[in-house]
């Protein structure tokens, strides 16, 4: 009778499970793409190439360190380690802390950015951050701290607007959310970076702030099939140091000159109003003629439901304000945003005469971390297929599902203000 009874128990937690994977299909881009429910965007799956993938990269939301194990990091390592400025130290706390650290302000020997929002570098032979960008009465169109479990609804309105942007997804997140990951270069958007564990880099060790951005590529190439090579550093904290590892690792510094402040709204005081009056004034500078010879950049988030929710209710009057909102790739011509050379973004002539669309398509499908996806050229649209085996070896069954995700994580916001009320 027991038998009975817990066969049958059995077999309805069959049928019900049958049914739930009917309703959400989390194994694939397009089955997770078409997922509404906020909590179950939110739900933690297994996906086997990032999921078996975790040993070989550190663990999410730590500082990440580079790994013993792993050889191609190492090599990177010490291949550019003689590049990098030896008379900068790391500056106050990971969590933006500056109590304790003095630093000539006035001068800003080392150009860090939190303090003076210095882009051109001091020290010779390192590339200049991008802040700003060519082409006026154009907004390059950005959002930080992707992806987000529960974006779909701000993709299918960017998508609905034939509108493109650069996602600088944070590694960890990446981990979390492979599939959303996976969306951003289905859609057509440019993938950047923003760090493993989003701190503040120019307090880490110089080890450790390439382990950041290193593993945050590894992790994008590992489950979209394609290395970014962009960066957006945290908070805008970026000095001469960090700058060196990350032209070392062929990423561009991407910053901005305005901000919305939307990943502020209830710390501090920040008030939805303030936001809104920050979108106005970037708005503004546009109508009043401000990006007239130069176009602008402003900082925006897919961090949470309500900064997207702002950036699909500006979008109209951005849409006004500029003649062009364009990702941030194609703003600046770059039409191969990617390690991989069989994708590639429009330029900016071609993507404003209205091909918007990106071409190549890309596959992690069983290729080591370090390897380049195979490619099926396709004539438009990008496709982005994974599902292979990762860097771990061999999918294993679905059954036992480590949940990597779930944790979400707590931004140390508000931590640029307590710099700029410090040591200034
Ligand atoms: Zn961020």
């Amino acid at each position: 009778m027991r038998h009975w009874s817990d066969t049958r128990t059995a077999a309805l937690l069959v049928a019900s499970l049958a049914v739930l994977s009917f309703a959400q299909d989390r194994t694939t881009e397009q089955g997770e793409a078409q997922i509404t429910d906020p909590n179950q965007e939110c739900a933690p799956y297994f996906y086997a190439p990032s999921s078996n993938a975790i040993n070989s990269f550190p663990p999410i939301w730590t500082v990440a360190t580079l790994l013993a194990s792993d050889t191609a990091g190492q090599a990177k390592w010490n291949s550019i380690s003689a590049s990098i400025p030896t008379d900068i130290q790391p500056k106050g706390q990971p969590n933006g802390s500056t109590i304790g650290v003095t630093y000539d302000t006035v001068n800003d020997p080392d150009c860090w950015w939190t303090i003076r929002q210095c882009t051109t570098p001091k020290r010779s032979g390192i590339p200049s951050d991008i802040a700003s960008i060519p082409e006026p009465k154009t907004m390059g169109y950005a959002f930080d701290d992707g992806p987000n479990c529960s974006h779909n609804a701000f993709y299918d309105f960017l998508a609905s607007q034939n509108q493109k942007a650069t996602m600088f997804y944070i590694g960890s997140n990446v981990m979390d959310w492979p599939l959303e990951a996976q969306r951003a270069v289905a859609d057509g958007h440019e993938i950047g970076a923003h760090t493993w564990s989003h701190r503040y880099m120019t307090a880490l060790s110089s080890q450790d702030a390439f382990a950041e951005l290193w593993y945050t590529m590894q992790a994008i190439k590992l489950v979209t099939g394609v290395t970014p090579t962009s960066w957006r550093p945290p908070f805008g904290d970026v000095d001469d140091r960090i700058r060196a590892i990350a032209a070392g690792l062929g990423l561009e510094t991407i910053i901005w000159k305005y901000d919305s402040n939307d990943w502020r709204n209830g710390v501090n005081g920040i008030t939805p109003a303030d936001v809104d009056a920050d979108y106005g004034y970037f708005i503004s500078n546009s109508t009043s003629g401000t990006f007239n010879t130069v176009g602008g950049i402003m900082l925006t988030h897919e961090l949470n439901n309500y900064t997207m929710s702002e950036a699909i209710k500006f979008y109209p009057q951005l849409q006004s304000a500029f003649s062009h909102i364009v990702p941030i790739g194609v703003a600046l011509n770059k039409t191969q945003p990617y390690v991989e050379t069989n994708y590639s973004l429009p330029s900016f002539s071609q993507y404003v005469g209205g091909t918007t669309a990106t071409n190549g398509s890309s596959s992690s499908g069983g290729s080591s971390s370090s390897g380049s996806g195979t490619s099926t050229a396709s004539s438009s649209t990008a496709s982005s297929s994974s599902g292979g085996s990762g860097s771990s070896g061999s999918s294993k069954s679905n059954g036992a599902a480590i949940a990597v995700a779930g944790v979400t994580p707590v931004l140390v916001a508000g931590a640029a203000l307590l710099i700029a009320s410090l040591a200034l």
